[in-house]
């Protein structure tokens, strides 16, 4: 049984806490900390109302790694679930160390002035966390997270080599607003807007952004719709974990409405990262956006249809080639129903909750920092189907075509 500390109370540790408190078996204590503690305050009543636990609530600014070991040594977890925001990796996986804890996070660290999707700064933890006989778990989400645990399935029981893979995000949802983000706007844009890469034959390939398109026919009822390549963190990492793998492509669906708007942004400099002068004061346009945009949070109540996020993967299994297909549907109304937030949020704080479950029973506990597909993927598949994220397997072998 274990005390976890949750960092991050917006619309993913709003999902996290409200799971972690339904599995009182392993998260027999849990604290919930963010910058505004009141947010905090809000969620652990909305929990106590759902499921009956009463949560402990914590003030932090965690950019301050003196802060965040002060709260650490006084509330004592097993581990930190890192909810918060992709700045502020380093400094919570360094008060990690400090106190002995050990980490899970569900993005990449991402330095606040340049939007690069790299692992480099936090593998560069791995004697640290190991020497530290510490667990670091890196992209516990869906897309990265889930998207790591299906191709790691489909190697381990699928294939005996993957040679593509094309992991494929599409929200097929509307929450009726003409312009407004899933999750974190600022961090959704700058993803969105950077340049889109892939990795073919040992080598990554760039192409300016959402320039590549393709139409996929997603399955239960979603139908035909265009996903376009970006580059996503998993890459980076899968490819150097699948055997034989020769080329590996992330693809996302957006509304046309949304492309319009987002290219309207950019034009104007809406978009930009670096600080500008306005009437002698320094702001960043996308952080003033983002105070402008409704809050993800706000869409739980508004948002009709479903999520449908898969690997889609060639191969060849005993000499003959074949196809695979992992996915998991998720309606944004049964989200709500039972947690009271959209599926995006849904879909990524329910694998941070499995994550730090692995962590905390043991079963993905091993000294050094980890992405998802370094860990034996059967426990945390099993998790998924009884914790709201139920997976799909669709498989074609040459001769049966
Ligand atoms: P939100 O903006 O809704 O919530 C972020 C939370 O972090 C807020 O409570 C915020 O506090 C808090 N926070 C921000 N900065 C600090 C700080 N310095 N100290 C303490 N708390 C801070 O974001 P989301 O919930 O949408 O996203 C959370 C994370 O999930 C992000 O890292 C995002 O990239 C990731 N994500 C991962 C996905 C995946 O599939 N792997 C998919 C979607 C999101 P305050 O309210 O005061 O601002």
């Amino acid at each position: 049984m274990a005390r976890i500390l949750i960092i991050g109370a917006g619309g993913v540790g709003s999902v996290v806490a409200h799971k972690c408190a339904s599995v009182p078996e392993v998260f027999e204590d849990i604290v919930i900390a963010s910058r505004t503690e009141s947010k905090c305050r809000a969620l652990a009543d909305a929990v106590r109302q759902r499921t009956g636990r009463e949560l402990r609530t914590a003030g932090v600014d965690a950019d301050n790694v003196a802060e965040l070991t002060d709260l650490i040594r006084n509330v004592k977890p097993d581990m930190v679930l890192n909810i918060a925001l992709p700045y502020q990796d380093l400094s919570i996986m360094d008060a990690c160390l400090e106190t002995g804890v050990h980490y899970l996070d569900t993005a990449n660290y991402e330095p606040r002035d340049l939007a690069k999707f790299e692992y480099k700064w936090q593998w560069a933890y791995q004697d640290r966390f190991r020497d530290a006989g510490l667990t670091a778990l890196l992209g516990s989400g869906f897309d990265p997270g889930v998207t790591n645990v299906f191709a790691a399935y489909a190697q381990k029981h699928l294939f005996d080599e993957i040679h593509v893979l094309d992991i494929i995000d599409c929200n097929a949802g509307d929450h009726g607003q003409p312009f407004a983000t899933n999750f974190n706007p600022e961090i959704n844009i700058r993803e969105v807007s950077a340049r889109g890469r892939y990795w073919e034959r040992g080598e990554w390939v760039e192409t300016d952004p959402l320039s590549w398109s393709m139409t996929y026919d997603f399955p239960e009822g979603i139908g035909a719709k265009k996903c376009f390549l970006m580059y996503h963190e998993e890459l980076e990492s899968l490819v150097m974990h699948l055997r034989g793998l020769k080329r590996a492509r992330f693809w996302m669906t957006f509304s046309e409405a949304y492309l319009n708007h987002l290219k309207v942004l950019e034009n104007v400099g809406m978009t930009r990262i670096d600080p500008v002068d306005y009437h002698g004061q320094q702001i960043v346009p996308v952080q003033f956006l983002k105070s402008l945009l409704p809050d993800p949070a706000s869409l739980g109540p508004l948002t009709r249809g479903k999520t449908c996020i898969g690997c889609l993967m060639r191969g060849v299994k005993d000499g003959r080639e074949k196809t695979a297909y992992i996915y998991n549907v998720c309606s944004h109304e049964e989200s709500f129903k039972e947690v009271g937030s959209q599926a995006i949020s849904y879909t990524t704080g329910v694998p941070a909750m499995i994550g730090a479950m692995m962590m905390m029973t043991g079963k993905w506990i091993r000294p050094g920092v980890w992405n998802m597909e370094q860990f034996d993927p059967d426990p945390f598949m099993e998790q998924l189907q009884i914790h709201g994220l139920p997976w799909t397997v669709q498989q074609t072998t040459e001769n049966e075509k």
